[in-house]
């Protein structure tokens, strides 16, 4: 049993005051300014690939490269190429080989089309992209795995608004990067940044809000969805792969990440010495003033440990003294080797605790072996 893989995703765009990402005239509506566009630049920087829909590609031209040298230079002495990989979304396989997503800069282009479209394309296109079938109508997780197969680890979505409302209605955007302009454009022809549902965040699950940042006269609004933590719990399943066998133990894997989704440290049970937990591996590889540590997450596919048989110090303390003060975990330890109240312990201390009880049986795949041939097992109480 295992995931699709896929990218970690940031959708980011910006809008007007009601919503509208342009207005119906020819000419391209500015919602951005100078402080946002390079705040942007560095999103760019930051990534593997930015992804735009071919009606953006068509309408808006842009050429979605990183405009700073500074931020350039920086991914080239990173061992990353200059800029990201650029990746467009087509069904009618309507894309000109002149438009400057193709011309500009020396980035690969990458065109996923649904396959009645394909063989016209890469006619059309020759060198200027490689085209990808992506099905006869192109699915998102396909993509998206296709995307992480290359080496895409972090994917900027930049729409337009079809695009968003894929992404966000398949649950498939980690982080939300919305820029409001301070104008209403009321012209129902223009374009939204968002259709029209379902959605996975409604009123009964709504984002959660990370950050507010003033830039000029624009306001940045960033949000964690939830798929970002199903992301990370289900990197940290995998991790818990890596774990010596144990007849006696179980394997968990455990990732911290600060709050703009960036990994700061990980690891699985067993790592560097027969006793030592996932979480407290990975602590091991942090500094405890580290500034990114009262922001970050702790992802453990276990429950943390409240009482420990091999060491004095149980993984719940260890994180309250890291400071982290969330942690989001699958599967609630059964009473197997000790009696655990990590999720307890760790709620009553203030942290923000979140468990994800359908990615438990992943967790107890990966644990099985614990469980063959005993007598009571602990999820038939
Ligand atoms: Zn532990």
């Amino acid at each position: 049993m295992s995931r699709l893989p896929r990218p970690y995703v940031v959708a980011s765009c910006a809008v007007s005051l009601d919503g509208f990402l342009d207005d119906s005239s020819a000419a391209r509506l500015v919602l951005s300014n100078e402080a946002d566009l390079d705040r942007v630049d560095e999103v760019r920087a930051g990534c593997d690939a930015i992804l735009v829909g071919a009606e953006t590609v068509r309408r808006d031209n842009p050429r979605l490269l990183v405009r700073s040298d500074v931020r350039r230079q920086a991914r080239v002495a990173a061992g990353l190429p200059e800029n990201p990989v650029k990746v467009t979304l087509t069904t009618s396989g309507d894309l000109d080989p002149d438009r400057a997503f193709f011309t500009a800069g020396d980035a690969p282009k990458l065109v996923y089309a649904a396959s009645g479209a394909v063989a016209g394309l890469r006619e059309r296109l020759g060198e200027a992209a490689t085209v990808i079938d992506a099905g006869s109508v192109v699915d998102l997780p396909t993509v998206l795995a296709d995307l992480a197969a290359r080496g895409v680890r972090r994917l900027l979505v930049e729409g337009g608004g079809r695009v968003h409302t894929a992404f966000l209605g398949a649950d498939l955007v980690d982080e939300l990067q919305l820029v409001v302009a301070p104008f209403l454009v009321g012209d129902e022809q223009a374009p939204r940044w968002v259709g029209t549902g379902p959605f996975p965040h409604d009123p009964g699950r709504p984002m959660r809000l990370v950050e507010v940042r003033q830039l000029g006269e624009v306001v940045l609004l960033r949000y964690a969805l939830t798929a970002a933590d199903r992301f990370w719990l289900g990197e940290a399943i995998e991790e818990s792969r890596r774990c010596p066998r144990s007849e006696t133990a179980y394997a968990v894997g455990a990732i911290i990440v600060d709050r703009d989704g960036r990994e700061i440290a990980r690891g699985y049970s067993r790592e560097s010495d027969p006793r030592v937990h996932a979480e407290e591996a990975a602590l091991a590889k942090v500094d405890l003033g580290d500034p990114r540590l009262p922001t970050a997450t702790i992802y453990s596919s276990l429950e943390p440990c409240s009482v420990r048989a091999s060491r004095p110090r149980p993984c719940a303390e260890l994180i309250l003294d890291a400071g982290i003060r969330r942690v989001v975990f699958a599967w609630r330890e059964p009473d197997l080797f000790v009696d655990c109240r990590g999720a307890e312990v760790l709620t009553g201390a203030g942290v923000d605790v979140v468990e994800l009880p359908d990615l438990a049986p992943l967790v107890r795949d990966v644990n099985a072996h614990l469980f063959a041939g005993r007598r009571g097992r602990p999820d038939d109480r």
